[in-house]
């Protein structure tokens, strides 16, 4: 109303007016209207944060895992810009929901699906549930205050724990690995990543190992085939309640798996 008002006045259509109190109250508010617009028009746009692209994950789509993608993650040298937060794998339940990028996603599937059959064949029954620790971890590798970013930190790692199956088994790494003894005290993951033997396999000079234990190797080996890296019990005692299961890169190439 008043910008008409105002646009009539400057046509002259309402010259008369303006002798009156209220043509100059009107007035001034025409000049502050105006001169608004022109700061607004004349305002620098303010800086704009970068966009982050996040990727679809062929895996979630497709419902091989069930879970949603998570908002990018950015803390201190840790991050990941398409995060997923996954509950199932296939028709297998996590007992947590896990953080973890979309190839861990794709390389759980595939493993997850090995330890499913493996299950079938040993113990005649389909796998239920797998027990999640850790995921998602800001951290330096062990803890340590200096040293190289845990792949935790980068949503490239799981470990796992133990298993359920349909037949009410429940397995543990800590009580179904074969006895292993830390004699050289390679207690550092860094150490277990740098070493190219490892620890010789226990139990192999003790007769055939218990079905249980029969079942946490073969899935130990089946992981071995699937993540560049792969830690149990073997590898030191900081491993002797899980399998640490990640996607690293090691060696020129990324072609160097650890495997222990
Ligand atoms: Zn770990």
């Amino acid at each position: 109303m008043q910008e008409d008002w105002c646009a009539n006045r400057r046509r002259g259509a309402m010259k008369f007016a303006c002798a009156t109190a209220v043509c100059i109250s009107f007035s001034l508010g025409c000049a502050t209207n105006v001169a608004a617009q022109t700061v607004e028009e004349e305002a620098p746009e303010p800086p704009q944060p970068a966009r982050i692209y996040q990727a679809a994950c062929p895996a979630l789509m497709d419902g091989r895992v069930k879970g949603k993608l998570l908002p990018p993650i950015k803390e201190d040298e840790c991050g990941e810009n398409s995060p997923l937060e996954i509950t199932e794998i296939g028709p297998v339940a996590l007992t947590a929901p896990v953080t973890i990028n979309c190839r861990m996603a794709e390389a759980l599937h595939d493993w997850i699906g090995a330890v499913d059959e493996t299950a079938l064949g040993l113990m005649q029954s389909r796998l239920l549930r797998v027990t999640v620790s850790t995921s998602y971890h800001c951290r330096r590798r062990n803890n340590a205050p200096d040293g190289k970013i845990s792949e935790h930190g980068f949503t490239n790692a799981l470990d796992i724990t133990g298993f359920e199956l349909e037949n009410g088994t429940r397995l543990t790494v800590l009580d179904h690995w074969p006895p292993v003894t830390y004699e050289d005290e390679a207690t550092s993951e860094e150490e277990a990543a740098s070493s190219e033997d490892g620890n010789e396999e226990a139990g192999t000079d003790e007769g055939p190992l218990p079905t249980l234990a029969q079942f946490l190797r073969s899935t130990r080996d089946d992981a071995c085939a699937l993540f560049t890296t792969v830690l149990g019990p073997e590898a030191n005692a900081l491993h002797a309640d899980h399998f640490h299961l990640d996607l690293g890169c090691h060696g020129k190439g990324c072609s160097y798996r650890i495997c222990e």
